[in-house]
């Protein structure tokens, strides 16, 4: 990064967020590939246009106290991050995981505001979580902490202001907690959070949107860049939640094979394919480990280390994870392997040098704030129907959310080639995101 403006934000951003190291990560790595865009306009700095970008707008941290089930009082952190509300109201999940702090939360909400800005809808950004631990928790302690969450947060959200939804922790079922907290507490039914149950204004296809979105953006990559699809490709993907297990039933539908798949304790191998059903059942139903899918498949093979899976032989990563968990030894082997594509379905889950990597070598790559697009755009979509008070079919979403997809990865592709290499596809999303947003600061004056 040469440009003096943009260093002399960066070492602000340092300055005021010391240890702050995923925060930091996320915005070097905007800024950094922001520098041709900013060369070309002056009337950014002269409108402060970054320095606001890369503070907040609002940061809200509070106390979660609950009882559990032996009726001990526990205290969790509780995070909202209201970022940039520049071209709609801040939107964004609330992660429950007890890695889960400042520097994550305010790095989250930063990439979400970029990545709003790709769907082409009106949302701006936000993020929000605890390090509340929801794993191994009875269903009435996950209720009342998600009511004593709801009960500081819901001061500082509303369908017009700011519409949380699911993330990782964070499923229907907290996302219902919350919803029925806050409705008890205002005495009004609002669209005010997304992936909500279907019998209560949520929408059709958003638990698969995520990881179906990664999908469509990946064989549109394919076909575009390549001039080939995800059919008959041999196909990872890291993690085997919400996003993993929606990947894997798209990934096999366009004609894939999953062979592995993994959790925080290990990975599991198939070379024929592993089942959707099963890690379906095993995952969402009987909430177990990775490892109990060879009690579905006796021949599939398990290691009880889940960053192996990236010495795999395959010829797409989809890592659907968490963040950083792919360095640049990960990429390295999976370039040796015969890697043509990833795309990413968690957030940030390549390191910085594992990206570059990637762009150097020519590996078609999806950025996450591109790729994993397709959740928040079927939010996006849930709000829309709640203001309708309709319901669109499980095909009328699917739709938008390909097309949508698609048109995400061209638009990216289009901005990437504009700025000299079209394999540059961090700069092209993180250009295509910022303009839009840049553009409405302006518009709007110093607020
Ligand atoms: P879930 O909590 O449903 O699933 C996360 C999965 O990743 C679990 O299987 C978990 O295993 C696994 N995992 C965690 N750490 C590791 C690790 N180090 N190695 C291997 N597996 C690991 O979360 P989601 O599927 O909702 O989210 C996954 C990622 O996608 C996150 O980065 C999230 O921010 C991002 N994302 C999610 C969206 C959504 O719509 N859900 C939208 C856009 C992005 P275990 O059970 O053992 O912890």
């Amino acid at each position: 990064m040469k440009n003096k403006y943009l260093c002399d934000v960066y070492e602000t951003v340092k300055k005021r967020n010391p240890n702050e190291s995923e925060y930091l990560q996320a915005v070097y790595e905007v800024l950094a590939s922001l520098e041709d865009y900013v060369n070309e306009h002056p009337e950014l700095e002269k409108n402060g246009v970054l320095e606001r970008f890369v503070e907040a707008e609002r940061f809200i941290q509070f106390r979660v106290p609950w009882a559990d089930d032996q009726g001990k009082v526990q205290v969790n952190r509780g995070f909202r991050v209201q970022y940039n509300s520049a071209i709609g109201p801040y939107k964004g999940g609330i992660r429950l995981h007890p890695s889960v702090n400042a520097s994550i939360i305010k790095f989250l909400g930063f990439e979400q505001t970029l990545k709003n800005s790709l769907t082409g809808l009106p949302m701006g950004g936000g993020k929000g979580g605890s390090d509340f631990d929801p794993k191994g928790k009875s269903d009435g302690e996950i209720m009342r902490f998600c009511q004593s969450f709801m009960t500081e947060l819901y001061r500082h959200i509303g369908p017009d202001t700011d519409v949380p939804a699911g993330d990782i922790g964070t499923g229907a079922r907290e996302v219902g907690y919350m919803f029925g907290q806050y409705k008890r507490i205002k005495n009004e039914f609002t669209g005010v959070l997304t992936g909500k149950g279907l019998s209560f204004g949520g929408s059709l296809a958003r638990p698969e949107a995520t990881g179906y979105g990664v999908c469509y953006y990946t064989n549109k990559m394919l076909e575009v860049m390549m001039k080939t699809s995800l059919a008959g490709k041999k196909v990872i993907i890291s993690g085997s939640g919400n996003v993993a297990i929606y990947a894997l039933q798209k990934a096999t539908q366009l004609g894939a094979t999953v062979i592995a798949m993994s959790d925080s304790s290990g990975y599991i191998y198939q070379p024929k394919g592993i089942d959707f059903s099963s890690i379906r059942e095993l995952k969402e139903v009987k909430r177990q480990r990775i490892s109990e899918y060879l009690s579905y498949d006796k021949e599939a093979i398990y290691e009880a280390n889940p960053k192996a899976i990236w010495k795999i032989p395959c010829d797409v990563a989809l890592p659907c994870a968490t963040q950083n968990e792919l360095d640049l030894d990960c990429v390295k082997k999976l370039v040796e392997n015969g890697l043509i594509a990833l795309a990413e379905g968690a957030n940030m889950p390549c390191t910085l040098e594992a990206t570059e990597y990637l762009i150097e070598h020519h590996i078609l790559y999806g950025p996450a704030k591109a790729a994993n697009a397709g959740g928040v755009m079927v939010s996006g979509f849930e709000m829309s129907q709640n203001s309708m008070r309709y319901a669109w079919t499980f095909e009328e979403v699917d739709q938008k959310l390909k097309h949508q997809m698609e048109q995400i990865f061209l638009n990216v592709y289009e901005c990437s080639k504009h700025y000299g290499n079209a394999y540059d596809s961090v700069k092209g999303a993180n250009i295509t995101g910022f303009k839009k947003v840049a553009e409405a600061m302006i518009a709007q004056g110093i607020v």
